[in-house]
């Protein structure tokens, strides 16, 4: 596994990362869900965080390639600890894609200067898959707007400076789409509930965020009113590489790991499980679903690069790695016998983990829906299929 590709520089950072600074910590934050504050001022320290950013905001600027072969690596030692050190570029994207510059200078910048965390509140509790029906409210005022409703599951919601908020707009008492506000933590009417306990992603806290009667400045408008629809496809296109980059990264530790297993467990005095016609055709089917959905998240991260249209691929990418992440935990579970799911083993954990990536960013069967999408319009079109 180790030589099928070369890293990059930056993937052999986050890999060094992830073996010397993150895996030590795993299983305390894993079985203490909590967030693990060392593993991120090491992070910092080392300029990991926020890496992905423009360099004029306090990133590296480095490319959506190289930010997802990191998260890949980073998830071998632990997902949701990755996903606790990344997510401030998924969080921040309507500002970067629509924010002005002030909004860029006081909500992404100043922010990252102090190592500032910005957390994401599109799920309700009556709508998750379906954003479109949105329930929470701005309301214009003389003085700004008035945010009113419940998000549920916010990933870094209890560390978080700064929410960006999916509202629907009311202007003269007219309702005027939806629209992204970034909402101060520390705003009158903002209260943080308690962490949501998980299967998986355990030292990722979700709680979930209440708006009372919160009075916004305009400053905190993120856009147009009304551009909060297109802002939401292009960020959940985003995210959904990050799931895909976690989702290979899980299954690349999960086979390099099975492969040490399969030699060295011997089931019968001179019969080590590698030499079993069952354990070769699934490790070796388990490759090949890697190889095709890394190909698949290349191809997203690549027209990232050049800035073209990505969301048909980050979809696909994120579907293919996801699924593949739940069954192969689950096929390699079955290979380790009770060490499977006895938790010294660290395989149950991927397993866990694995189970949260078919359903957030818009779970497995929403990735579908729109890829059917995609597939009618291309058959439809000069090409066909
Ligand atoms: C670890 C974790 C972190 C998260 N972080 C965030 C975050 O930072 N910010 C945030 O806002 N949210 C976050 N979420 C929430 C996540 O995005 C939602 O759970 C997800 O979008 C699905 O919504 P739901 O859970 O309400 O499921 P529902 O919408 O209630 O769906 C229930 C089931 O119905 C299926 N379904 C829905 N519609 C259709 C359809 N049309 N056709 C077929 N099947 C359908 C779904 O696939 C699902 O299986 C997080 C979730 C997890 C687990």
């Amino acid at each position: 596994m180790e030589d099928s590709r070369s890293r990059s520089q930056w993937g052999t950072i986050c890999r060094t990362f992830a073996d010397e600074v993150m895996a030590p910590h795993v299983r305390r934050h894993d079985e203490e869900r909590s967030f693990p504050r060392q593993v991120h001022e090491r992070a910092a320290a080392e300029g990991l965080l926020n890496a992905r950013f423009p360099v004029e905001l306090g990133g590296r600027g480095i490319s959506c390639a190289d930010f997802a072969e990191g998260i890949a690596e980073l998830s071998g030692a632990c997902p949701a600890m990755t996903w606790t050190l990344v997510f401030n570029f998924g969080a921040l994207h309507p500002v970067l894609a629509a924010g002005t510059p002030e909004q860029k200078d006081v909500f992404v910048r100043r922010l990252l200067s102090r190592n500032g965390y910005a957390a994401l509140g599109l799920t309700e509790p009556e709508n998750g898959s379906n954003l479109l029906a949105t329930r929470t409210r701005a309301v214009q005022t003389e003085s700004g707007w008035l945010l009113n409703g419940v998000k549920c599951m916010s990933g870094n919601g209890t560390v978080a400076d700064v929410f960006l908020v999916l509202a629907n707009t009311v202007v003269n008492s007219r309702s005027s789409g939806l629209s992204f506000f970034a909402v101060p933590r520390e705003s009158p009417g903002v209260d943080v509930g308690p962490d949501v306990e998980k299967a998986g992603f355990r030292c990722l806290p979700t709680p979930t965020i209440t708006f009372r009667d919160v009075a916004l400045e305009p400053v905190t408008l993120v856009g147009r009113v009304g551009d909060g629809e297109a802002l939401l496809t292009e960020l959940l296109a985003t995210i959904r590489i990050g799931g895909a980059a976690c989702g290979t990264g899980i299954v690349t530790a999960l086979l390099r790991d099975a492969l040490v297993w399969v030699r060295e467990r011997r089931l019968y005095p001179d019969d080590r499980m590698d030499t079993l016609s069952h354990v070769q055709l699934t490790l070796g089917r388990l490759y090949v679903e890697l190889c095709a959905a890394r190909r698949l998240l290349d191809a997203a991260t690549n027209r990232v690069d050049q800035g073209l249209s990505f969301s048909r691929e980050s979809t696909m990418a994120k579907y293919a790695a996801t699924e593949l992440a739940v069954r192969a935990s689950n096929e390699i579970l079955q290979l380790h016998g009770w060490r499977g799911i006895a938790t010294d083993y660290g395989v149950e954990k991927r397993w866990r983990d694995s189970r949260v990536l078919t359903i957030f960013e818009g779970s497995s069967e929403i990735q579908l829906r729109q890829v059917f999408r995609e597939m009618r319009r291309a058959a439809a079109g000069a090409d066909g299929l």
